[in-house]
């Protein structure tokens, strides 16, 4: 491709641009811009989007666009374009929240609109200046609140481009799952543009590995796409193909016995509830023989709550 423009700033080949795009403003009339770092090689090659903090409490995806920013991933581009941003959600980044003020989930809010509420305006933003340009992208999450998601790359069935993305990528885990209404990878995967979503730790919480997988696995999808120099070792990746929640049986008081990444079979005991005065303890037995791909860090669960999720269908 050859110049482009975002938010009418024009970024011929082999040129490296930062750019603040206004994206509106608090009630204290606070501009709220996102930050667009571009990096363009002079050979014509992939445009990959990277982002994070799409949820502005997923500290993990944003770290790791930051110190893949930092380190100078993306300056020596053989071919192609990179577009980073380390947070979309700005508004949620400063609230410590996952969503914007008033309340809505950017990831819910796709395509956007120009005279919608602050989280459809970013959602515009990406779908309006970013999505036409670009061929790939990969968007950096982290798990909710006290759910630990072990580093998981997921991906759209039946789509080639995506599985082979995500193979490429090489997390841990590799989720086949079935994009959201109103998402980010819903919207782009309308236009045939593959966005893997990397997940990995809890959300307000660093997580060593998880930061490590991704960065890693970045590493791993422009070497694959020709966009830097070297091959990273090809990484055993568990194919995940159908994924259930264990949840609580009863409330109380909540430990893992088991926890992310481990294998466990049918009947085994992965966990233990217990109420809080010393009367009973109950011991929490895997539904199925599988991996968990995520667990509840919780000290205290409700009925019904979810305390593992099991991929119970995988190749490896
Ligand atoms: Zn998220």
């Amino acid at each position: 491709m050859s110049t482009i423009t975002i938010n009418k700033i024009k970024i011929p080949p082999g040129k490296n641009q930062h750019i603040e795009a206004n994206v509106g403003s608090l009630a204290s009339g606070t501009k709220i811009n996102l930050h667009i770092h571009v990096y363009r090689a002079k050979k014509p090659g992939p445009v990959m989007l990277v982002t994070g903090g799409v949820h502005g409490d997923e500290v993990n995806g944003i770290e790791i666009v930051r110190r893949a920013t930092e380190e100078n991933y993306f300056e020596d581009l053989i071919q192609g374009t990179i577009i980073a941003i380390p947070i979309v959600n700005v508004y949620g980044f400063n609230n410590f929240s996952r969503d914007t003020p008033d309340g809505k989930d950017v990831n819910r809010s796709f395509p956007g609109s120009l005279n919608g509420s602050l989280s459809s305006r970013v959602a515009r933003s990406l779908t309006k200046e970013i999505l036409p340009i670009i061929d790939l992208g990969l968007d950096f999450h982290t798990g909710g609140a006290a759910r630990y998601n072990y580093p998981q790359v997921r991906y759209t069935p039946f789509h080639k481009k995506s599985k082979e993305l995500a193979l490429a990528f090489g997390a841990p885990f590799t989720i086949a799952s079935t994009p959201l209404l109103k998402s980010w990878r819903k919207v782009a995967m309308s236009k045939d543009t593959p966005i893997l979503v990397f997940e990995g730790g809890e959300s307000k919480r660093y997580d060593g590995l998880t930061i490590q997988k991704g960065l890693e696995g970045l590493k791993r999808t422009m070497q694959s796409l020709g966009m830097i120099k070297g091959k990273m070792k090809k990484l055993k990746t568990i194919e995940i193909k159908k994924m259930t929640w264990q949840r609580a049986s009863e409330p109380g008081m909540f430990r893992w016995t088991q926890k992310s990444g481990d294998k466990v079979q049918e009947g085994e005991q992965i966990g233990i509830i217990n109420d809080p005065y010393g009367h009973y303890e109950r011991i929490i037995l895997a539904r199925k023989t599988g991996y968990i791909v995520g667990h509840n860090n919780a000290p205290v669960v409700s009925l019904g709550d979810p305390l593992f999720h099991i991929g119970f269908d995988w190749n490896e």
